[in-house]
């Protein structure tokens, strides 16, 4: 079988394998993305959309989530793929949330947020979505955008084939990949450098390797609206004061333990099916509403419908758009790791697999896939 040959062999045509394409190429690498399936169906199409920077904490990943948020904007800008720079609010109606609120306010600065703590008439110049009775306040950042992830996933390859010439094999499945050399059905590739990104999956490449790692995988029920009517805007994508203890950000509050416990004494059917709220729209006018965690290796692939009512109940308590009517609903699938926000091992010489182990690869995909390729030497 013929030998074909590219500077970057990419595994996965996810967010992840895409930010890895789009930052090679541009820094003068020909590469080759595979893709198993006719388009990446993964997470990636999944998702809300939200680069969501205030999820992570202070430090490296929060570093890390602006800066991918730098590259995002540039290549959803060069791409002329749309994105909605709404930035975010989290939103409380109870004083334990508030007080979660308050309390990040006030050391936001010191650890690099630029958040802003909005009393109730604030809040509700922010956004018409927000239901104004028994309204505290929210937590307002600036740093959110909105992408559709459908649209992203469906654009990135043409416009990374047309401006650097990346080669898309869809359709194709890699079944071997070993130190310079991509295995497929339709024949084999030499690379000087391979990234896998194959997401949730842990079995088909490497699988040795994964077992060693204790990754299992995260379900999550998701919905989205019928298009509300032209000219309402949902405004900054929305999270409740369930959301607090959802992100590790708000993990430095004191005052987080108290509404933690008030959570898990009030609303124990949150906790057990993981349930925290939040709200993105898109171009179209929709809105992505969700979402639940369920762990383990084996995803049910039934959908629940009282997790579904749960989220659908609590967004109804605070959100008020024209329409709540769902129009569609999924589960999504992420590799999850009890420790780690992402892994990045090489299993054998040039080769690097990237697997973003909690739910913030959309935020982070851009940053992480500027240190794997700088680490490797493939970009400055
Ligand atoms: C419901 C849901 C909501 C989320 N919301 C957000 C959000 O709003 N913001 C955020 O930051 N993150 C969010 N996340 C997390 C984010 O979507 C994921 O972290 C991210 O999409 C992972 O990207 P990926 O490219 O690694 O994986 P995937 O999108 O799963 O892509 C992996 C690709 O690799 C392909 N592949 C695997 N093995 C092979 C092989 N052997 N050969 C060829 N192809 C292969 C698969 O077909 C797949 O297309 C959410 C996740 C879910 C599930």
């Amino acid at each position: 079988m013929n030998l074909r040959k590219t500077d970057i062999a990419i595994v996965g045509a996810g967010i992840v394998g895409l930010a890895h394409a789009y930052l090679a190429a541009r820094s003068g690498r020909s590469v080759a993305v595979f893709e198993r399936n006719p388009a990446a169906n993964g997470a990636s199409v999944r998702n809300f959309g939200m680069i969501w920077p205030i999820g992570q904490p202070a430090g490296k990943l929060h570093e890390t989530a602006l800066r991918s948020r730098q590259i995002w904007v540039e290549v959803l800008e060069q791409a002329k793929v749309p994105f909605l720079a709404t930035g975010s609010l989290h939103v409380a109606y109870r004083e334990d949330e508030a007080a979660v609120g308050r309390e990040f306010n006030d050391k936001a600065r010191t650890l690099g947020y630029e958040c802003a703590w909005l009393n109730a008439q604030e809040t509700l110049e922010r956004s018409r979505a927000i239901r104004p009775e028994g309204l505290l306040g929210a937590l307002w950042s600036p740093t959110e955008l909105t992408v559709d992830p459908r649209q992203v996933v469906r654009s990135l390859p043409a416009f990374l084939t047309e401006r650097y010439g990346v080669q898309f094999f869809f359709n194709t499945a890699v079944h071997g990949v070993d130190s310079s050399v991509v295995e497929t059905a339709d024949g084999r590739w030499e690379a000087e450098s391979i990234i896998v990104a194959s997401g949730d999956d842990f079995q088909s490449l490497f699988p040795e390797h994964f077992r060693q790692k204790e990754l299992t995988r995260c379900k999550l029920q998701m919905m989205r609206t019928v298009a509300q009517p032209q000219g309402w805007e949902l405004g900054p994508s929305l999270a409740f004061g369930l959301t607090f203890k959802h992100y590790p950000t708000f993990q430095v509050c004191t005052s987080l333990r108290a509404l933690k416990e008030r959570i898990e004494r009030e609303t124990p059917e949150f906790e057990r099916w993981g349930i925290h709220v939040m709200v993105s729209q898109n171009r179209s006018g929709e809105l992505t509403i969700g979402d639940s965690h369920e762990y383990g290796l084996a995803v049910d692939i039934f959908d629940k419908s009282v997790v579904n009512r749960l989220i659908l109940d609590y967004a109804r308590q605070y959100l008020r758009a024209p329409s709540l009517e769902i129009a569609e609903y999924w589960h999504g699938v992420y590799a999850k790791h009890p420790g780690h926000a992402y892994m990045d091992f090489s299993p054998v010489k040039g080769v690097r697999v990237v697997t973003v182990t909690t739910g913030i690869g959309m935020t982070m995909s851009f940053g992480i896939a500027e240190q794997t390729l700088q680490e490797t030497g493939v970009a400055a």
